[in-house]
């Protein structure tokens, strides 16, 4: 396998295999998957060094492998593997392309995840696997569409850094789920909104009858009374009180009655007075 740094040239760094046709379709599967091993293989991070029981029980003050061989790769993920066959007819080159795949299908298909109708692929712990034949990258070149990207949702040739894009990402997901949970946000608050508006509404028109029914009484016009003109006078009274006038309550009506009667007493009295005299 080779290593193919060309990042001069717009290429990221590819793991290159070039298939002659010489071998069968599982050894070429094998290489991939001992590709794979290699990259999930840990070290201890050389920054960090672990304790003994980290090393032996976690990933903690590990780093894989191969980001000690290769720190900058120009893509997110695992290093891209590409195979380039050649050996044989296009029909045959064609079906080995499919063979490969089928069989190390667990190293390049991504896990679905679903969540209702919506979801992403994650390409997590599988390997980035292109595959062309020497012909076609003979004569498109490796920007052009000569890369097939073995993955759900691919099939036809694409340019390189086109084939190793992942499609389907759970960044893209989670920003249309976020614009989903935006959205119900709003309608829940527009809902409520509403049902307040409602409510306003209806509490105006109960005011609005509650006035049309009962019109507004005055208050008594006696000096720090602060009852209004049609208080009843509720008690027993031996002397007659005058009717309501609008002007002021029954207690202070009674009041006043009392103090008439009072005035009239006195005056009888001081006659009285007067006519002994
Ligand atoms: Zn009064």
């Amino acid at each position: 396998m080779r290593v193919l740094r060309a990042k001069e040239a717009g290429l990221p760094l590819l793991m290159l295999e070039i298939d002659m046709n010489s071998e069968p379709v599982q050894r070429v599967a094998d290489k991939l998957a001992a590709c794979a091993a290699c990259y999930r293989r840990r070290v201890n991070d050389p920054a960090t060094p672990g304790t003994w029981t980290s090393r032996r029980t976690g990933e903690e003050g590990t780093v894989p492998y191969w980001e000690t061989l290769y720190p900058e790769t120009g893509l997110p993920g695992w290093p891209p593997l590409a195979f380039v066959f050649t050996g044989a007819g296009p029909r045959a080159l064609a079906n080995r392309m499919q063979d490969l795949a089928e069989l190390a299908q667990e190293h390049w298909a991504a896990q679905e995840r679903r969540y209702g109708n919506d979801g992403y692929l994650d390409f997590t712990g599988k390997v980035p696997l292109v595959l062309t034949t020497l012909d076609r990258l003979q004569q498109y070149g490796p920007h052009g569409f000569t890369w097939r990207r073995v993955a759900q949702e691919r099939g036809e040739f694409e340019p390189l850094l086109t084939a190793l894009t992942d499609t389907r990402t759970e960044a893209a997901y989670q920003q249309r789920e976020g614009k989903r949970r935006a959205a119900e946000q709003a309608r829940r608050e527009a809902e409520r909104a509403a049902q307040q508006a409602e409510q306003d509404q209806r509490l105006q028109w109960d005011a609005e009858e509650d006035e049309e029914e009962a019109p507004v009484v005055p208050q008594c016009a006696t000096p720090d009374c602060e009852r209004l003109v049609d208080a009843p006078v509720d008690w027993y009274t031996e002397i007659p009180v005058p009717p309501e006038d609008g002007i002021s309550c029954g207690p202070c009506r009674l009041n006043q009655a009392y103090r008439n009667r009072g005035l009239r007493g006195a005056l009888r009295r001081m006659r009285k007075a007067s006519g002994d005299l």
